[in-house]
């Protein structure tokens, strides 16, 4: 006998088929983290799923926990389908820089109901139409703090100067946060202006629902999401594979 049938909701992050007629559905659920699915005759039977599995999608799911392998995904309710993101390739490639950092980081049975709020502000945000570049950065400063990898942006990593106005600044990814002009002789790295340290500050210390209300200037969103891009490289230790299309499909 299987389990009790439980609900709960979920953004789906990847699928593929499977045998002949079933697909495996990897789900980022509320309660419960990542849950690896099985939607049984899911592409016979096209009415019963049919357009809910696709990625990005927010649904109520309906499961059956099985005595060992895969739960069973026997029914989904569609809250969201985020039509805007899959009818935009920019914004669908910046969602899919999104999920490439949550398919590493987020694991069966963990459950984030923060990790999963912030998922679901990005996706209604790209899906509103927001500058997709602005909404990755503020992503992104959150998500690093969130998964332990809070990069100091206020005080220099060598000697502990606080962040004065003036150049010279760098972001060393391997420090994992600035260097101050005095000590930035030992320890290469990134130009970052105060500017754009005190917004990725300010990004992950607002509310979640004024996160939107954070504006920056267009150089210093660049050089943001270059040093996002390298310290996501370091903290994950691995290249972030979708980023270069994300950058070609977005430059201004
Ligand atoms: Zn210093």
């Amino acid at each position: 006998m299987s389990g009790q049938v439980f609900s709960c909701q979920a953004i789906v992050l990847d699928q593929r088929n499977y045998g002949e007629a079933d697909l495996i559905v990897s789900l980022f659920s509320r309660q419960f983290g990542r849950i690896q699915t099985i939607a049984k005759s899911a592409r016979k039977s096209k009415r019963r799923f049919v357009n809910k599995l696709e990625i990005f999608t927010l649904l109520d799911v309906f499961l059956r926990p099985p005595r060992r392998g895969l739960a069973l995904l026997e029914e989904a309710e569609l809250v969201n389908s985020f039509v805007h993101i899959r009818q935009n390739i920019a914004l669908y490639a910046a969602a899919s820089l999104l999920r490439e950092f949550l398919l590493i980081t987020t694991h069966e049975g963990d459950a984030d109901p923060e990790l999963f709020a912030l998922t679901l502000w990005a996706l209604a945000r790209f899906d509103q139409g927001a500058d997709c570049r602005v909404v990755t950065a503020q992503f992104l400063s959150r998500f690093y703090e969130h998964i332990g990898y809070r990069p100091e942006l206020e005080h220099c990593r060598q000697c502990g100067q606080t962040m004065t106005t003036g150049p010279s600044w760098l972001f060393n990814t391997a420090r994992g946060g600035i260097i101050c002009p005095l000590c930035a002789s030992d320890h290469g790295g990134q130009p970052i202006q105060p500017g754009t340290a005190k917004f990725l500050v300010s990004c992950r210390a607002a509310p979640l629902p004024r996160l939107h209300r954070l504006k920056i200037a267009e150089a210093p969103l660049v050089e943001a999401l270059n040093i996002l891009w390298r310290y996501g490289n370091a903290v994950l230790g691995r290249e972030i594979v979708s980023w270069r299309l994300f950058t070609q499909l977005t430059a201004h």
